[in-house]
């Protein structure tokens, strides 16, 4: 199979023309259930270079990447991180969840608590729901707009234009900086949504993952897929791309991360760090001390 070419169906690079409705969630790009064992395959491959390539990146020391995931209750983004990062050194990893935020976030930029957990160089940094949710939750229920602590001259009709604005600026900057920035839309059907609420439901391991609030979320249903959909036309950009990633399958969703990340990782061109001549004696004096020994 084409790893490139599957892929470029997935990346949106340039928002302007994006539409949610080309994407279809229960695409898996003509493999289907008999093709399981090679997505297999390519799932372990993937995994296998991303730990390889994590490696490179810690030992090297200059470039970072921010990976970000966002997708509708259900979607698979607590299962898509666990398998695809399940090989890397956890040393050098940090996922970071973001929940309602807490009085302290409140009384910052909703840009401050999400800085504080941009990886390091030579890091990767994960965040399970982002700075997004101030143009998706946010934008769908304006009463959590009333909650926030914001002056009211400075809350107008062009609140989302300016968030996208802004959210845009903070990514250049991040990647001019050498953090790379990668985004994932776990596209899920809402039918799909149901098959999974009720397996919940009804399977008593899975209970704890259930809230009633989920099902609630899942009547504005429309409004946040129209949300997604700006959100992505507005942000989706060349340094900074989203992947719309089909998700009623999991194993594809999980296949299609971790290559679209192996992907980036090698367009850092990532090398380990050259030993130079004066540090090569003292690699060498300090071999021959340890051999006396
Ligand atoms: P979960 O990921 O299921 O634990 O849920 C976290 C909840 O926090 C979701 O319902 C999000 O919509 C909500 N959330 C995350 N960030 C924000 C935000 N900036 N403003 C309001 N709600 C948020
Ligand atoms: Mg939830």
């Amino acid at each position: 199979m084409k790893i490139e070419k599957m892929l470029k169906r997935y990346r949106v690079d340039h928002g302007k023309h994006f539409r949610l409705k080309d994407h279809d969630p229960a695409d898996t790009h003509g493999l289907d259930s008999e093709d399981k064992d090679e997505a297999k395959e390519l799932l372990a491959n993937g995994v296998e270079e991303l730990s390889r390539l994590q490696d490179i990146l810690a030992a090297q020391d200059l470039w970072g990447l921010l990976v970000i995931f966002q997708a509708m209750d259900a979607a698979g983004k607590d299962g898509t991180i666990k398998h695809v990062m399940s090989g890397v050194n956890p040393q050098g990893v940090e996922v970071t969840s973001f929940k309602v935020p807490t009085e302290e976030e409140r009384n910052h930029g909703y840009l401050w608590r999400t800085s504080q957990h941009a990886p390091a160089r030579g890091r990767i940094g994960i965040f399970n729901r982002s700075y997004y949710e101030e143009v998706l939750v946010v934008r769908v229920h304006p009463e959590v707009l009333t909650s926030e602590k914001l002056p009211k001259g400075l809350v107008t009709k062009d609140i989302w234009e300016e968030r996208y604005e802004d959210i845009c600026n903070f990514e250049r900057y991040l990647t001019r900086n050498g953090i790379a920035v990668v985004k994932f839309f776990l596209h899920l059907s809402k039918k799909e949504q149901k098959r999974r609420f009720m397996e919940r439901l009804e399977t008593p391991d899975k209970n704890w993952k259930f809230s009633a609030a989920d099902v609630k979320e899942r009547g504005f249903w429309d409004a946040y897929q129209e949300a997604y959909e700006e959100a992505i036309r507005a942000t989706a950009t060349e340094y900074a791309p989203w992947h719309v990633v089909p998700a009623d399958h999991k194993w594809f969703t999980r296949l299609v991360v971790s290559q679209a990340l192996v992907k980036e990782l090698k367009a850092m061109k990532l090398e380990y760090p050259i030993v130079s001549g004066a540090e090569k004696k003292a690699l060498g004096e300090a071999r021959r001390k340890l051999e006396r020994e």
